[in-house]
């Protein structure tokens, strides 16, 4: 059975009195991401949802960062993996000092497009697809508490999840002219710490081996590497170094990020980098890099344009017009992809000015936006995906 479209997106039109009402109740909870009680108090009204669906929930508890609560629908077939957030960017008290306003079709609020319109977007699809009997293959729902700092208790949980998954489905805002986002540059940070001998500037300035003037050549050879390969950024954005005017100085630090859309790029440049920090220009000089891959990139492969077709194709139903795009951000669709299963983000409800007190959501698209999910699940559930 083919999912009718039109159809789900007129009930979920019906619904969206109450829809409002459910991210009126979701923004008005302080969630930042170390604000426990209210990042588990979101976590909770999500969780009571899923838990008269009839879904499997699992709360998986942490000490100091909120709860990421896991629902599972369906036992057999192929595995749609969706993914929300709880936690916000705002400090507390934000949610009092800003409540959700309406201006038109725009909803102003805190954590409205990110991302809490995007998680109540996955409960309306689910509710409306078991309230249909609609085949959902096997569906599991992650809602993690610390996206906004990196997910650093949830991470882990992702990439296991997402092994077992045939596509995955990131529910983030839809960018503000409805694109969708079907790749996410990867990132790694690199800390370089120069070492230089120290000597009196004006006695024995001949002496002296300056780590600044190392790190300040090593800097622009570091950022000279932007533009060899085309999807690869380099930044340096913080230097430190030296005490005192007087003191040719013997140490100096630099802080960097190298952005990538293509994992094989991402290694490159990171080989590069470290090619490049080897080599000295003042003798006497030491320099070591210290890297780390923060986020994979979630690269666009042919199981992603299966998936950006299959969005395409279903949107056109619903009269969207859906472009698939790239960003230089990374969400937890990164840690997905690291899996090696086709990630498509950004199918949240359409909105903008995330992480800022103009933050909205464009009320119109959330019944197209929620229907697009369930017919994508649908599709996903009846084999539309080649499995990996
Ligand atoms: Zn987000």
């Amino acid at each position: 059975m083919r999912l009718d479209l039109t159809g789900a997106a007129a009930r979920v039109a019906a619904r969206l009195p109450e829809y409002l009402r459910d991210l009126d109740s979701l923004a008005s909870i302080d969630s930042g991401t170390y604000d426990k009680v209210g990042v588990d108090q979101v976590a909770s009204m999500l969780s009571d949802r899923y838990d008269r669906l009839g879904a499997r929930v699992s709360r998986h508890r942490h000490d100091v960062l909120g709860d990421t609560i896991v629902a599972e629908l369906g036992a057999s077939g192929p595995v749609t993996l969706l993914l929300g957030h709880t936690d916000t960017v705002y400090p507390a008290g934000t949610a009092a000092m800003r409540p959700m306003r309406r201006e038109g079709d725009l909803l102003f609020g805190p954590g409205t497009a990110d991302m809490k319109a995007g998680d109540l977007a996955i409960v309306y699809a689910l509710e409306d697809l078991v309230a249909l009997d609609a085949n959902l293959g096997r569906v599991i729902v992650i809602h993690n508490s610390d996206e906004e700092i990196g997910s650093p208790s949830s991470r882990g949980l992702i990439r296991q999840m997402a092994e077992t998954a045939d596509a995955v489905l990131v529910l983030e805002p839809g960018r503000e002219n409805g694109n969708i986002v079907a790749a996410r540059k990867g990132i790694a940070r690199v800390d370089i710490t120069v070492r230089g001998v120290a000597a009196h500037a004006g006695v024995n300035h001949n002496r002296g081996r300056s780590a600044i003037l190392e790190l300040a050549y090593l800097v622009t050879r570091l950022e000279a590497l932007n533009g060899i390969m085309p999807d690869v950024t380099l930044n340096v954005g913080v230097i430190q170094g030296g005490e005192r005017v007087n003191v040719v100085p013997d140490h100096a630090s630099a802080e960097m990020e190298i952005r990538a859309l293509e994992p094989e790029s991402l290694q490159h440049a990171v080989e590069l980098v470290r090619e490049t920090v080897a080599w000295r220009t003042i003798a006497q000089t030491n320099a070591e890099a210290d890297v780390r891959i923060e986020h994979w990139p979630m690269h666009r492969t042919a199981a992603t344009n299966q998936l950006v077709v299959l969005a395409q194709g279903l949107g056109a139903d619903l009269g969207l017009s859906i472009t698939a795009v790239a960003t230089g951000g990374a969400s937890d669709g990164n840690t997905a992809a690291q899996a090696g299963k086709p990630v498509l983000d950004g199918l949240g409800p359409v909105g903008g000015n995330a992480h800022s007190p103009d933050e909205y959501i464009d009320v119109t698209s959330v019944a197209p936006r929620v229907a697009l999910l369930e017919g994508l699940v649908e599709a996903i559930a009846s084999g539309s995906v080649t499995r990996h």
